[in-house]
C-alpha cells in the first residue's frame, strides 16, 4: 500500500509526486518567482502538470512551434523604433553576468537592432575563473558599457549564511540583487526599457503578460519594509540582532514603490520576440564574445555551459535537489527534451546518472566562505528533506519517487 499521501509535504509542495509524461520534471518544481519572494512563509507555487500528464513548460514549448516568429520580430522592431535614442543616451538595459543568454541579448539588440544598451551586472557571490573571463569578454570583446554593483562583502556573507541556514537557499541574496539591480539603475538613469532574456514561461512559470510596466511587477516593488525578509529574517531583526545598517541592505531591496509609480519603465523578455534556444544562444555567444564553456562537466548534470559563473551555484542546485527532489540534470534534460535535443529516454538515463551528484569541487571553498562546518552542513541538509520525498533505507537517504521509477516507494 502506498501511504505517501499521509507523509508531511514541506514548503507547501503537492503531497503526490507526479512526473511529466513528456519531459522529466515533476510537479514539485517551484516556480522561480517564488524564489524572489522575501517572506519565508510565502506559499509555494509549483509546476502544474495537467490531467493529460503534461507540464506547462512542455505545453508552452509546443505552443512555441505555432508562434509566427516573423510577426513577433515585427512587434520587437516596433517597440525598439519607439524607444531607440540617437542622442548619445542609453535606451535599454540588459542585466546579466556575461553568461550565454545575456551576451546574446545585449549583442543582438546593439548590433542587429541598433539599440544602445547599458549592461548591468550583479556579480556572483564567488566568481569562478570561467565566469569572470566570460564577464570580461562580454564587455571587452562584445563591446558594451557596464555598471557592476559590488556589494558590501560583510553583509553579503551574513545574508548568504542566514539564507543558507534558514532556507537552505544559498542563492537568495544573489537572486534578489540580480532582480532588483536593473529596475533601480533604469530609474536612476531614466532608461525606458529593460530586457531580460528568456520568457519565464519556458520554465513553466505562470505565463503573464510579457509586456508589462515595471510597476505591475509585484516582486520589483516595495511598499512596506516590515513585509520584507532577507535570508528568512525580517529587516527589523537584521538591524537589531545583527546590527546591520539599513543603508547596507538597500541593494538587496526592491526600488521604492512611489518612485516606480511615477515611472514608465517597461520590462520585456526577449524570448517572447525571438525564438530562444539555449544551445543557439551558446553558439552565438562563442562566436561574438569569445564565450567559453568550462572544460569540465558541471557536477550534478551533464552540461558544461549553463550557469557556470558562481561557485555557490552548484551547491545551490544540490540544495534544490534536497528540498524538492529535483536535481540540476532534471532541469537541463527537461529543457533539452522540449527543444528536441534529447529524447525522454535519453533524459531519463542522464537523470539516473547525474541527478543529485554532490558538488564536491567547490564545496570546501564555499563552506570556508560561509564559515560553516562541513558536519553542520550535513546535519542541516537532513532538516530540509521533506518526508514525502525522502526515505531512509538501510541508513541511506533515497528519493521515494523518481522519473525512472526506481525510488524507495515506486
Ligand atoms: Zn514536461
Amino acid at each position: 500500500m502506498n501511504n505517501t499521501q499521509e507523509l508531511e509535504a514541506k514548503y507547501g509542495l503537492p503531497s503526490k509526486v507526479i512526473f511529466c509524461k513528456r519531459c522529466v520534471i515533476s510537479n514539485q518544481r517551484p516556480a522561480s518567482e517564488v524564489e524572489f519572494k522575501h517572506n519565508i512563509k510565502t506559499k509555494k507555487v509549483t509546476m502544474n502538470i495537467g490531467e493529460d500528464g503534461i507540464c506547462d513548460a512542455c505545453k508552452y514549448a509546443e505552443k512555441k512551434e505555432e508562434i509566427s516568429w516573423e510577426q513577433r520580430e515585427k512587434e520587437l522592431v516596433q517597440l525598439l523604433d519607439k524607444h531607440r535614442k540617437n542622442d548619445g543616451s542609453y535606451d535599454c538595459i540588459v542585466p546579466g553576468s556575461g553568461g550565454k543568454d545575456s551576451v546574446y541579448a545585449a549583442h543582438i539588440l546593439k548590433y542587429k537592432y541598433g539599440m544602445h544598451p547599458l549592461t548591468v551586472t550583479w556579480p556572483p557571490i564567488l566568481y569562478t575563473d570561467y565566469g569572470y573571463l566570460n564577464f570580461k569578454n562580454w564587455i571587452e570583446v562584445g563591446g558594451f558599457d557596464n555598471i557592476t554593483f559590488k556589494q558590501n562583502g560583510k553583509v553579503m556573507k551574513l545574508l548568504t549564511r542566514l539564507s543558507f541556514e534558514n532556507l537552505f537557499h544559498p542563492f537568495q541574496t544573489f537572486i534578489l540583487g540580480q532582480k532588483n539591480i536593473a529596475p533601480k539603475i533604469a530609474l536612476k538613469y531614466n532608461i525606458p526599457l529593460i530586457f531580460y532574456g528568456e520568457n519565464e514561461a519556458e520554465y513553466g512559470n505562470p505565463i503573464k503578460d510579457n509586456k508589462s510596466s515595471l510597476r505591475d511587477k509585484a516582486y520589483f516593488s516595495m511598499q512596506n519594509l516590515d513585509e520584507i525578509y532577507l535570508g528568512g529574517v525580517s529587516i527589523g531583526e537584521l538591524r537589531e540582532k545583527h546590527a546591520v545598517d539599513l543603508a547596507d541592505l538597500q541593494c538587496f531591496l526592491p526600488p521604492d514603490y512611489k518612485e516606480l509609480e511615477k515611472s514608465d519603465i517597461e520590462v520585456h523578455y526577449l524570448g517572447y520576440y525571438l525564438k530562444w534556444i539555449p544551445q543557439e544562444a551558446y553558439y552565438y555567444a562563442v562566436e561574438h564574445a569569445n564565450f567559453q564553456a568550462r572544460p569540465f562537466r558541471t557536477e550534478g548534470t551533464y552540461s558544461k555551459y549553463v550557469s557556470i559563473d558562481d561557485k555557490i551555484d552548484d551547491l545551490n542546485y544540490y540544495n534544490i535537489f534536497i528540498k524538492y527532489g529535483i536535481g540540476r540534470c532534471t532541469y537541463d534534460a527537461s529543457q533539452e527534451i522540449r527543444n528536441k535535443h534529447l529524447t525522454r529516454e535519453e533524459g531519463m538515463a542522464l537523470v539516473k546518472k547525474f541527478d543529485g551528484e554532490f558538488p564536491q569541487k567547490y564545496f570546501k571553498e564555499v563552506m570556508n566562505y560561509l564559515g560553516m562546518d562541513q558536519d553542520y552542513f550535513y546535519e542541516l541538509q537532513d532538516k530540509f528533506r521533506s518526508p514525502h520525498l525522502w526515505k531512509k533505507v538501510d541508513g541511506e537517504w533515497k528519493l521515494r519517487h523518481t522519473v525512472n521509477k526506481d525510488g524507495a516507494d515506486d
